[in-house]
């Protein structure tokens, strides 16, 4: 006899029910057709009433003998409604990028329980508009930098939220305690229903579109009318009128009595882009960032299902905000890694957000000035429609990009870190007052501790790192913190000669302190900012003009706008182009575009050095001439002679253990059983690159394939091999088309 499917099925949804669901048994003309997230017709009660309900679980098992159970009646062809539509996309995360469903329906619906909310707090304008105009003549007199911001800010609005305050004008709580005092403005307190503002939506004129621009607005338009739902990739320089565009397709949308959800990294969300959204669309925006209460996210939740929010603007999480009529779905600096999930499900915003999409009929719009190389294919392709804007609007000139050939810097006897050209720059932009920004690719990359006599490298008893060396002379472990005394002579052959090799944050710090005595210097990486607000409290000192120079890693080329910053220095522009990574030079390609970005924002024009071994790698070659498309061809090309996504689809499995024999038996398992389907193919198992982290070890293996759809089938077959599982040590995780190798 054929073995029985079983069904669990949630009914008629709501909050307490989605934790209990029912199992019934499929019959048979259904097995084939049922899928996880299918909306289903049942029998349920005592008297059989036919309710409807969605499938969250199919399995070939059930807790309660097969004669007490009902059967399915039916799988309901009909629109999803909207806990149901999310219900399915929770099913589709699940059968996409393989988790349980309870950690997608937790992604899908991140607060499930009433929580009422907090207190909101406002800055509101107590002084007069010529007040304003007074106390910004005396703090410009006694250079108080952060008050003027805010300052500023007050003449255009009279009351801001404070959160956005804090985490977007950065002031600091002192200095709000002073102009509370001062009479210029109040901190208002009340418990709050809604936390939006009231907003004095000015309808200021709008810019007439450029040629280009218009270009995609009327053709969303259009495909709007004709009820057509696509996904449109632009592919535009920073400055060229995105934003503004994105606006536009907005506000056409809102006007068809539909919602919008914009998602943009958070650390790439300025005051000015938030204000702008403001402005536009008054109380209608509702911004959803990490600073929000539970209590909070529950308000806007609610209010956003009630209909009353017409346009959230968010990171990733943000798009599980229930909106009833979603109209169009907008990803900002779609290349950004922080649109992957990094925890179970490791589901991506962008192909999330399309699968969404496609239950409300509405448009999708991607955006970046370095597209990734995946959407950039399907835009080439046919699958997205492919629109660029390439003038810049602003008239701000694109900055000055010099090479430094380090390899020629030290065969010319310049030892030093720094290049000559990047010396020079630093030297003027000194004397003239302006500010530098020195950038570190990738940190702990450097500051491990070796011997130049046998080569062995100091290493964290407990991860498979080495460990770094900090300034106070102790050696660390950027993945635990484990900590130690640095050793004299080297452990394994006794030789003195055993050294931190030089080049991290900190020992760059040292170096520019010897070159620049009085320069005033700041240090943003992950040790500066481990303390709370730290990485706040040195922006904001930056952006005060408090520092000539910022010296920092990856987190300090996104985002901000420095006005006066008219230096970028790249150290070591190739490091990240040798992880063992088949996205290293796309990241590096987008990292070093970036970061030329950061130089010359204000009215003041920027140079760029970046400094490598590596002058003629391509991803620096292309970044150098801001050559996108080149950049492009040469890297798809690379991937589709690698198989690599997107031409070709791969599924990480890593396994993890607290027992090396445990973790790699059961790697080895999966890893047959994957082998066992003969259209991909599969790496491994192996030790992963760190193959042990805080004493848990760490095996994966890769499995590529052409077809998605076949990873799912795998992915399926493992997770049905895992759930007989008798012990539970091993975790499993997967990784679809994964950001990062294991
Ligand atoms: P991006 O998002 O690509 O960086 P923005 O939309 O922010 O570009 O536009 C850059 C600047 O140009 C902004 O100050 C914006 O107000 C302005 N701008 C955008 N579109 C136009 C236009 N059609 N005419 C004049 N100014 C524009
Ligand atoms: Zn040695
Ligand atoms: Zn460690």
């Amino acid at each position: 006899m054929k073995s029985l499917l079983f069904a669990k099925v949630i009914i008629d949804i709501s909050h307490e029910a989605v934790d209990r669901p029912f199992t019934y048994i499929v019959p048979e003309d259904l097995t084939d057709r049922i899928a996880v997230g299918d909306r289903v017709e049942i029998p349920f009660g005592k008297g059989n009433s036919i309710k409807k309900g969605v499938v969250v679980e199919l399995c070939d098992h059930a807790d309660i003998p097969a004669d007490k159970l009902k059967y399915v009646l039916s799988i309901s062809e009909k629109d999803l409604s909207l806990s149901d539509k999310r219900i399915y996309l929770a099913g589709w995360i699940k059968r996409n990028y393989g988790s349980t469903m309870s950690a997608a329906l937790k992604t899908v619906l991140p607060v499930r329980s009433k929580v009422s909310a907090s207190v909101k707090k406002t800055v509101v304008r107590k002084a007069s508009l010529s007040e304003i105009d007074a106390a910004i003549d005396t703090a410009v007199r006694k250079r108080n930098v952060a008050r003027l911001r805010l300052l500023f800010a007050l003449k255009d609005e009279s009351e801001i939220l404070k959160s956005i305050v804090d985490s977007k004008l950065h002031i600091s709580s002192k200095t709000l305690q002073k102009m509370e005092e001062d009479g210029i403005i109040e901190i208002r307190e009340e418990r709050v229903l809604r936390n939006r503002l009231s907003f004095n939506e000015t309808k200021d004129t709008l810019p007439e579109l450029s040629e280009e621009q218009r270009k995609i607005t009327e053709t969303v338009k259009k495909d709007l009318d004709e009820g057509l739902a696509k996904t449109y990739l632009i592919h535009g320089i920073t400055g060229s009128g995105k934003t503004e565009v994105y606006m536009r397709i907005i506000a056409d949308v809102l006007s068809r009595g539909k919602q919008a959800i914009m998602l943009i990294p958070e650390i790439a969300l300025t005051y000015q882009t938030l204000m702008r959204f403001y402005r536009r669309f008054g109380n209608r925006v509702s911004v959803m960032n990490s600073t929000l209460s539970k209590g909070e996210k529950y308000d806007l939740y609610e209010q956003a299902s009630k209909g009353e929010v017409d346009v959230v603007v968010g990171p990733r999480s943000a798009l599980f905000t229930p909106l009833p009529n979603l109209g169009v779905i907008i990803i900002d600096e779609e290349h950004e890694g922080s649109y992957k999930s990094e925890t179970m499900p490791k589901y991506h915003a962008r192909e999330t957000a399309i699968e969404l999409a496609k239950l409300y009929k509405a448009s999708v719009v991607l955006g970046s000035a370095t597209p990734s190389i995946d959407s950039y294919y399907r835009a080439k392709r046919g699958e997205y429609e492919l629109f660029k804007l390439t003038k810049r609007l602003t008239g701000n000139q694109l900055p000055t990009v010099k090479v430094s050939d380090m390899r020629l810097e030290l065969r010319s006897g310049n030892r030093s870190i720094f290049s000559r050209d990047l010396l020079n720059l630093m030297d003027e932009a000194l004397k003239k007052g302006e500010q530098t920004m020195l950038f570190l690719n990738r940190r702990g990359f450097a500051g491990f501790v070796s011997c130049r006599e046998c080569g062995f490298v100091v290493k964290c008893p407990h991860c498979d790192v080495s460990l770094s060396l900090h300034a106070n002379g102790k050696m660390v472990c950027h993945y635990c913190g484990y900590t130690t005394d640095s050793y004299k002579t080297c452990p394994e052959c006794g030789s003195k000669y055993i050294a931190g090799f030089k080049a991290g944050t900190e020992q760059v710090e040292t170096e520019v302190k010897k070159i620049f005595p009085k320069a005033r210097v700041l240090r943003m990486d992950a040790d500066t900012t481990s303390e709370k607000d730290g990485y706040e409290k040195i922006l904001t000192k930056f952006l005060d003009h408090e520092a000539d120079i910022l010296i920092g890693t990856q987190m300090i080329v996104k985002g901000h706008d420095f006005k006066d910053v008219t230096l970028m220095g790249v150290l070591a522009a190739d490091m990240s182009l040798f992880a063992a990574d088949y996205r290293a030079s796309e990241k590096t390609f987008q990292l070093l575009t970036q970061a030329a970005g950061r130089a010359g924002r204000g009215d003041l024009p920027g140079n760029v050095v970046i400094q490598t071994y590596n002058p003629s790698h391509y991803a620096i070659e292309y970044a150098v001439r801001q050559d996108y498309e080149g950049f492009y061809e040469e890297e798809a090309g690379y991937r589709e002679l690698m198989d690599y996504p997107p031409a070709a689809h791969m599924l990480s499995v890593l396994v993890s253990s607290p027992s090396e024999e445990g973790a790699k038996n059961l790697a080895d398992r999966l890893c047959t059983l994957a082998r066992s389907n003969f259209t991909s193919s599969v790496f491994g198992p192996a030790k992963a690159l760190i193959s042990k982290i805080n004493d848990v070890f760490r095996f994966c293996f890769y499995i590529k394939d052409g077809d998605y759809g076949e990873l799912v089938k795998i992915k399926d077959g493992m997770e049905a091999l895992l759930s007989e599982r008798k012990n539970f040590r091993e975790s499993v995780f997967f990784d679809f088309d994964p950001q990062n190798i294991n």
